[in-house]
């Protein structure tokens, strides 16, 4: 008897995620696994997708969508680029302690109607009763954990308090997180020493989770921080990820090169040092983060803003005058009658962490060696909010694919996807996910890799990529035919 299946993609050029050259066949789906592939003889429903590319679901291993994933369980900005996966909880910002994760990310959902949870267990839970259109997996943050712990203070912790925060790293991990995340340019991460994350990150020793930093300098002191993060990997003996590596500021353009050796030393002493990116020479975050590092002596000149331009810092989210999105620093202060710093203060004395800024601080150059690098991986950063978001949210994994790949010829597009699929997979340890192969999860998407491109612009981020035709998320359909359809199939993932 012929074997029966939920639905098989015919004719399709399978890339299966390991890096391997795509080869022509047949993916069959029963139930949320892959049941089949190759040449697929048997019954069911079937699509023919001559033409087209199936590949693993798209893994964003740095998000911000902790919040989110309740707010807009449809996650459209993120499944109709493919992904099936987010890792949420990077650059400190955890979804626990729930008081001092919703005391943050309040400032980027104007109305957060969430539900409630105790610790990170409990944020799986919550994920299990409410599931969003993707699977989600989960690093906690130690900006969340230390602001709970000791709010915001700018000192070591007492024994207590790194005892309590080592107890809720050590909640995070079992509960099923797949790391820990440290955000050393932002408060309070910022007043944490090496030594504090060293203890942290050992209670992750010998479980496979990951150690994860939004490093404490991406400008003049890009080095330091790239050994400060290897040392921390290094004694806690646990595998590292450098976020969104970059250089940032012109006068360290060309720093990745550098700091791409000190990844390839470490892993030539047999240490577990990878990276991620997003394909932008603009980066995003808080006004107020960037005041801060200004205000401390941080890195630029006097009168500068962390040694940015005002007319490269473009206004993208600002609740409160919404008049002011889409405007760079230059022309507000011009409006507002003041030099560019008072402008600056002015808007975060009234926005508070709200006003969220786009800074065009990195080297197209640079961007190009970091993704030619074969540990680099690829991370949206997007952030899910109001105004006009970095295009990243809506772009990140087709631009890679349709511009990086195809267009520029910079890296096959066996190995593009390999970076956002098979490779995060095995990193942040996600059973059966990342490949295409009998028995794994059927988190897939088929796309053309003829026209497969990014459409998201910083002027009108809210557009969706082109050349996305089917996602399925553990063997269920969420995009058919270029449309998302509701349907909320993910999962919440526990390590391993
Ligand atoms: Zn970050």
């Amino acid at each position: 008897m012929a074997d029966q299946f939920d639905l098989i993609i015919r004719n399709a050029a399978i890339y299966d995620g390991t890096g391997a050259a795509p080869f022509a066949g047949d993916v069959a789906i029963r139930d949320d696994r892959i049941a089949a592939m190759g040449t697929v003889t048997g019954a069911g429903r079937a699509i023919d997708a001559r033409g087209l590319a199936i590949a693993p679901g798209f893994i964003d291993v740095h998000s911000h969508d902790d919040f989110a994933v309740f707010i807009e369980p449809e996650m459209d900005f993120k499944v109709m680029q493919g992904v099936t996966t987010d890792v949420v909880g990077n650059c400190g910002l955890g979804a626990a302690p729930y008081a001092a994760a919703h005391a943050v990310f309040r400032a980027f959902h104007s109305d957060p109607k969430v539900p409630t949870w105790e610790g990170y267990r409990g944020y799986f839970e919550a994920l299990d009763r409410e599931p969003a259109s993707l699977n989600v997996a989960v690093l906690a943050g130690h900006g969340s954990i230390r602001l709970s712990a000791m709010g915001n203070a700018k000192r070591a912790p007492s024994g207590d308090e790194l005892a309590a925060m080592r107890g809720t790293t050590r909640e995070a991990i079992e509960a099923g997180a797949v790391g820990l995340s440290t955000g050393l340019i932002y408060e309070p991460g910022r007043y944490a020493r090496t030594e504090e994350i060293i203890e942290l990150a050992r209670e992750m020793a010998g479980t496979g989770a990951v150690y994860a930093s939004h490093m404490r300098n991406e400008a003049n002191q890009l080095l330091d921080s790239v050994h400060e993060t290897i040392r921390i990997g290094a004694e806690a003996e646990v595998p590292v990820q450098i976020s969104h590596h970059k250089a940032s500021g012109q006068g360290n353009w060309g720093r990745v090169r550098d700091s791409l050796k000190l990844i390839e030393q470490a892993r030539a002493r047999g240490q577990d040092v990878t990276a991620d990116q997003y394909p932008y020479t603009s980066g995003s975050t808080s006004l107020a983060a960037v005041l801060q590092i200004a205000a401390s002596g941080g890195h630029g000149s006097e009168g500068e803003l962390a040694g940015i331009g005002p007319e490269k810092i473009l206004l993208a989210s600002v609740p409160h005058h919404p008049g002011y999105e889409g405007r760079n620093l230059k022309q507000l202060a011009l409006m507002l009658g003041l030099e560019p710093m008072g402008a600056a203060r002015r808007i975060v004395e009234e926005e508070g962490n709200g006003a969220i800024a786009v800074f065009e601080v990195m080297d197209e150059t640079d961007v190009r060696t970091v993704m030619s690098h074969p540990t680099t991986m690829i991370g949206s950063d997007g952030l899910p909010m109001g105004g006009k978001p970095h295009p990243r949210l809506y772009g990140c994994f087709p631009r890679v694919l349709g511009r990086y790949g195809r267009d520029l010829g910079l890296l096959k597009i066996e190995e593009a996807i390999h970076r956002m699929t098979g490779m995060p997979a095995g990193k942040f340890r996600l059973a059966d996910r990342g490949v295409v192969r009998a028995g794994a999860f059927a988190d897939l998407v088929v796309f053309d890799p003829a026209t497969i491109i990014d459409t998201a612009t910083y002027d009108d981020p809210r557009r969706y990529p082109k050349g996305i035709v089917h996602v399925f998320v553990n063997g269920t359909a969420v995009v058919s035919d270029g449309k998302h359809n509701g349907a909320r199939p993910g999962r919440a993932l526990r390590r391993g």
